[in-house]
């Protein structure tokens, strides 16, 4: 396959944590502009998976590339030396990451913790990043809410601002592990709505979820893990409705 149009390319990744395989050998491939939605049981590898595409796990072998550009490591001849923290830092700045509990500054308001990142890691001028800040809360309707601060918002708004927030450091890639478990129901469709947007306006997502009604309207692509492994993978029609493996069929009557 082509890589120049590939926003994501991991190829043979293992990673274990002490005896335990998590990833045994995971190619995933990402063009740019793209929705990939990964199913998978409880365990089979999935949120790691994710945390190696920017480096915050590890891999054991195997490389990841984002952007062309190698993750966490540089080449000199054949070798891979680990880039300093710093470099590490740097890169995952390109790659947004949104995380089932939200993970905000309890102690910056909402505004603030969209400003934060664009102007210590990006070096933006304050004026520019607050600015940059209410447009992205204007996108996700959160306009109103820039000066409360995140345990006063209820979990869909605390969502969204965790999106925006990871929308400010303009990344090439964004991931997204579980956005809505942590929801109550009524909650979940305004934080989908929002990531819809996003698709539509063509940024490369990989989402971690189990809202396959999502899954059917937004994915390119589908990748199902289990043990450690991608399974099966294509378009949605083909994964969801006519599943191959009886791994993904038996996955996929437990969710639907
Ligand atoms: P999923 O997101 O698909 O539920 P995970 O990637 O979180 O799966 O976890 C896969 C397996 O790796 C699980 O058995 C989990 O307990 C284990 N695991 C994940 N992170 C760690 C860690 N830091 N240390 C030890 N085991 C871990
Ligand atoms: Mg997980």
């Amino acid at each position: 396959m082509s890589t120049h149009s590939a926003m994501v390319e991991a190829r043979g990744i293992h990673k274990s944590f002490g005896s335990l395989d998590v990833l045994k050998g995971v190619d995933l491939e990402v063009r740019a502009g793209e929705v990939t939605v990964v199913l998978g049981p409880s365990g089979s590898g999935k949120s790691t998976l994710l945390r190696t595409l920017n480096h915050l796990e590890k891999v054991d072998s195997g490389t990841v590339r984002v952007n062309g550009e190698l993750v966490g490591y540089r080449r000199s001849g054949n070798r891979l030396h680990e880039l300093r923290e710093r470099d590490i830092l740097k890169q995952r700045t390109q790659i947004g990451f949104v995380f089932q509990n939200f993970h905000l500054f309890p102690h910056l308001t909402v505004l603030e913790n969209l400003v934060e990142a664009p102007v210590a890691a990006l070096r933006r001028p304050r004026k520019d990043a607050v600015a940059g800040a209410r447009a992205l809360l204007d996108r996700v309707g959160l306009a109103d809410k820039a000066d409360a601060y995140p345990r006063t918002l209820s979990g869909g708004q605390q969502q969204r601002v965790a999106i925006a927030r990871a929308l400010a450091l303009e990344p090439k890639l964004l991931l997204f592990d579980e956005p809505t478990s942590a929801l109550d129901p009524e909650l979940v469709g305004e934080v989908l709505d929002v990531i819809k947007d996003l698709a539509h306006r063509g940024t490369t997502m990989i989402v971690v979820t189990h809202e396959i009604g999502f899954a059917r309207e937004v994915a390119d692509t589908v990748v199902f893990m289990d043990g450690g492994r991608i399974v099966e993978q294509g378009p949605p029609g083909q994964v969801l409705d006519h599943p191959r493996h009886a791994r993904t069929k038996s996955f996929l009557s437990k969710v639907l």
